[in-house]
């Protein structure tokens, strides 16, 4: 499968970097530059929706992310520079500055930017950027392909598997690439112990006679912010209980409906999983249900939930 674009244009993006607005261009981090070395950085992913029919762009759960990213750069001893309503504020200004009228990915992004050697987490300065990009669907919204990886999950006693720390990504794209090398769309990771966790950069949930299940958080899961989005919908919306229980990987192929949720992957059904067809091969009842809720909120069309979204024009 292609992967998208997501490269921003380099003349012509604004960008937040230490303190100041500046082209993406201007930005120019050292070689020793810790974070590239160690992976001690922490970042978020935040989706802003352009809708035609009002001419806005939304800015989905912006605080959500922010407060996320705060604990997990207390988890690598780091401080955002600025309370979170700044931050908040800063991506606002970012996002009209860029003019964007279209689907746009957010990038904050919070790393040691000393430029020295040494492994450790204390007596080191924090960076700060953000940058702006234009993002169509992470993955295929019509029904993925997967496996289940030959890697397992990190776990939280090796690394905070729950953080979005830059170093950890590195156990996804083992996956990711595995899994499209293999001619899949996706890898599926279970956790040291066995059991079902998550994509390379989704959650996950199954859907078992006619019921919700989702590992809970203590499965070495990303605490995934469409995934508390998705649980309070199926709840609010569809009147049903989410089970946050262990799922076994043969659960996986006698499920009715399996689908990925993130702001990346947005929900996204899994029609595949190790050359065993799911429910009929086809977008489930309750996934397409639920992919429409999420995607007719983001976009702003569902005034009841318009509490998540921040207009930025
Ligand atoms: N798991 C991983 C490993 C991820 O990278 C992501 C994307 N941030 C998710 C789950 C989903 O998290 P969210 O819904 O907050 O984007």
């Amino acid at each position: 499968m292609k992967q998208p674009y997501t490269a921003p244009t380099r003349e012509q993006s604004w960008v937040y970097f230490n303190g100041k607005v500046c082209q993406y261009q201007d930005v120019h981090l050292g070689l020793m530059t810790h974070a590239l070395h160690y992976g001690t950085g922490v970042f978020e992913g935040i989706r802003a929706y352009w809708s035609a029919e009002t001419s806005q762009l939304y800015a989905f759960r912006m605080a959500e992310h922010f407060k996320r990213m705060s604990d997990n750069a207390k988890i690598l001893r780091m401080k955002l520079p600025v309370p979170i309503e700044q931050l908040c504020e800063i991506t606002v200004e970012l996002l009209r500055k860029n003019a964007w009228q279209e689907d746009v990915y957010v990038r904050p992004i919070v790393f040691k930017g000393d430029e020295v050697i040494g492994v450790r987490l204390h007596d080191l300065k924090d960076s700060f950027g953000i940058y702006t990009a234009a993002m169509g669907n992470y993955v295929e919204l019509g029904g993925l392909r997967c496996m289940v990886s030959s890697w397992r999950r990190i776990d939280d006693n090796a690394a905070p598997a729950r953080a979005k720390i830059t170093g950890i990504y590195v156990n996804g794209a083992l996956a990711k690439s595995e899994a499209l090398e293999n001619g899949y769309d996706e890898a599926i990771f279970l956790n040291q112990d066995g059991h079902v966790c998550e994509g390379s950069a989704e959650n996950i949930f199954i859907v078992r006679d006619g019921a919700f299940i989702t590992p809970p958080e203590t499965e070495n899961i990303l605490e995934g912010i469409t995934r508390e989005t998705l649980i309070e919908l199926v709840e609010k919306e569809m009147g049903k209980k989410v089970v946050q229980r262990r799922i076994d990987r043969s659960e996986l192929y006698i499920a009715e409906e399996v689908f990925f949720c993130g702001t990346g992957a947005q929900v996204a059904p899994v029609v595949e999983i190790d050359r065993r067809m799911i429910g009929d091969g086809k977008t489930g009842p309750m996934t397409a249900q639920l992919q429409k809720l999420y995607l007719d909120i983001c976009k702003g069309a569902a005034p009841k939930y318009s509490a998540w979204l921040t207009p930025i024009y």
